[in-house]
């Protein structure tokens, strides 16, 4: 397979500091956010100012451990949960290299979009660094897929010079959410007023359950998009017809970040969450180790 690095561009890190806090998503526990400059080829690496040895874990796919729902990383003896929706906003904006210091293990929900850490990222302004950020792309499609689950994940090579996500979100014909389907090229102007500010959405008849776990008893209506049985919305209003389905897409940048490597080409996406996700971020992980590699002119 031959797979091309496009030098199209120039690293970028953040300008100043930004500080962005409140409860994360499943556990509640507030979270005091610093997003610091970094310097180039450090990429986005997460640390935990509350522990003791003030422990480092990369943002990337060798680090993911099990998790439901959200992406947990873990490394160094500490975790960090429900990393997406940053990850997905640096990835959106394309911040390449950023120190995450956080004051407890999970990421502020915030309005379970990732519209806050955009806004918080383009209010500390950004600064173009001089190393070229490396970009991949491929020759040959790769499929990843979960037959029993219908779910699928494809990377499709393409010429063109962005990422294009193209999701289906289809849960049969007995689900609450009629299927949907979306696509985007996701330039940063794109990502910012079609994909951030979609909201994270769960079906009534599972909050029951996630409560009983544990998970997400500070919530309600209003922190995040919850459907009843009958497709209505329960305290609260859709941003868009299809917020859900932009919401997959959100949550596909974010893992697909995963990888360390700034994919261009065609995802197409069916049903597609985290755990498939992160199986297609690794195999982008290894694209620049497994094959040879094409120098492309900007
Ligand atoms: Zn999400």
């Amino acid at each position: 397979m031959l797979m091309g690095i496009s030098n199209n561009s120039t690293q970028c890190t953040l300008a100043r500091p930004a500080v962005i806090a409140g409860p994360g998503l499943f556990h509640g526990v507030d979270c005091r956010v610093r997003l610091l400059p970094a310097a180039e080829n450090t990429g986005i690496i997460f640390r935990r100012v509350d522990l003791a040895s003030r422990p480092e874990i990369r943002a990337h796919v060798d680090y993911v451990v099990p998790g439901s729902r959200r992406t947990i990383l873990a490394a160094n003896g500490a975790t960090v949960e429900t990393v997406e929706h940053l990850l997905s906003a640096l990835a959106g904006l394309r911040v390449d290299n950023c120190i995450v210091e956080l004051s407890a293990r999970e990421l502020p929900a915030l309005d379970g979009s990732s519209l806050p850490f955009c806004e918080a990222i383009l209010e500390a302004g950004m600064n173009q660094q001089t190393a070229l950020r490396r970009t991949v792309c491929i020759a040959e499609l790769q499929r990843i897929s979960e037959p029993a689950n219908g779910q699928w994940i494809e990377c499709i090579p393409s010429f063109t010079d962005d990422l294009v996500i193209d999701y289906l979100l289809d849960y049969g014909s007995e689900s609450a959410l009629p299927s949907q389907s979306w696509a985007v090229q996701v330039t940063p102007e794109m990502y910012l007023r079609e994909i951030a500010a979609a909201r994270t959405f769960v079906m009534a008849a599972e909050v029951e359950a996630l409560q009983a776990a544990g998970y997400g008893r500070h919530l309600t209506g209003r922190d995040l998009v919850v459907f009843r049985a009958d497709g209505t919305v329960v305290d609260n209003r859709l941003r868009w017809s299809n917020e859900p389905v932009r919401h997959k897409i959100l949550d596909c940048i974010g893992d697909l970040a995963l990888s360390g490597r700034n994919f261009m080409g065609r995802i197409v996406a069916r049903r597609s969450g985290h755990k498939l996700n992160h199986v297609m971020a690794e195999f982008l992980s290894t694209i620049e180790n497994s094959v040879k590699i094409l120098s492309r002119a900007a």
